[in-house]
């Protein structure tokens, strides 16, 4: 059994016993981890309260056989996640980078860059960077990350570079636009404007840069959370819980 060190976002913590929570965290070494916290809940327990849903902290955890859930022995605070005290649209913005964490990563599979995006990503919403444009870098991060970036500029079957204008076949299943060629026939495919690839692909370019200002316009903004939704929910198997929660229509 061996004590590993790394740094962790927690994402979920759930009471186990009178003193004890289970917790999931996305570590930068690990992935996804799930641990036994003894003695979290206590008042002056051994982790300081450092278990704090969406906490930036540094651990040493052992780990456990394949099935049974790791032992977390140290956690020491780092950075909290302020935006729970202030601002609702960006505790749940927090929220949903925790969602997308747990429903697009498997336990013990590390992604590193991931982790990086999250935690900036964070860091961002509790520092006022523009939301909107947050929130989607951070998904098309994770996109990439889980080998599910969307095709935008050339058809996502034959890999023909499209022009746009007006409107644009996006096909969710396999996560692209499509050429006019390639569109009869196929199925799940929705009509998205061509401001809204133009901005996921402006985003997608921007990768790693926290945006000053935001650049969305805000009337495109209604129509892209459609299209980010359901795709996601073509992805994950069903719509995430807090996507309705971003802001804006998300009826398709
Ligand atoms: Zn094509």
């Amino acid at each position: 059994m061996a004590a590993e060190k790394t740094h962790a976002i927690v994402l979920k913590v759930v009471e186990f016993s009178e003193s004890s929570c289970v917790v999931t965290l996305f570590t930068e070494d690990f992935g996804k981890v799930g641990a036994l916290a003894k003695g979290a809940r206590r008042p002056k327990g051994p982790f300081e309260g450092a278990i704090d849903l969406l906490a930036l902290i540094r651990i040493v955890f052992l780990r456990k056989s394949s099935d049974s859930l790791d032992l977390l022995t140290e956690a020491k605070l780092e950075r909290r996640f302020r935006s729970a005290q202030r601002d609702l649209a960006r505790l749940y913005a927090g929220y949903y980078v925790a969602e997308l964490l747990t429903e697009l990563t498997e336990r013990g599979d590390p992604h590193p860059a991931l982790f990086q995006a999250a935690d900036r990503t964070l860091l961002d919403l509790d520092t006022g960077a523009p939301l909107v444009e947050t929130i989607v870098r951070f998904e098309l991060t994770a996109l990439k990350e889980a080998g599910h970036s969307p095709s935008l500029s050339g058809c996502v079957i034959c890999g023909r570079e499209i022009k746009f204008s007006g409107r644009v076949p996006f096909e969710m299943t396999s996560g692209g636009v499509l050429c006019e060629n390639c569109r009869p026939g196929r199925r799940g495919v929705v009509s998205v404007s061509s401001q809204v690839i133009d901005a996921l692909r402006k985003i997608s370019l921007r990768e790693g840069e926290a945006p000053a200002e935001p650049f969305l316009d805000t009337t495109i903004h209604g129509e892209l959370r459609a299209v980010l939704n359901n795709y996601f929910a073509h992805l994950v198997g069903h719509r995430l819980r807090m996507s309705d929660s971003l802001g804006s229509s998300t009826k398709q």
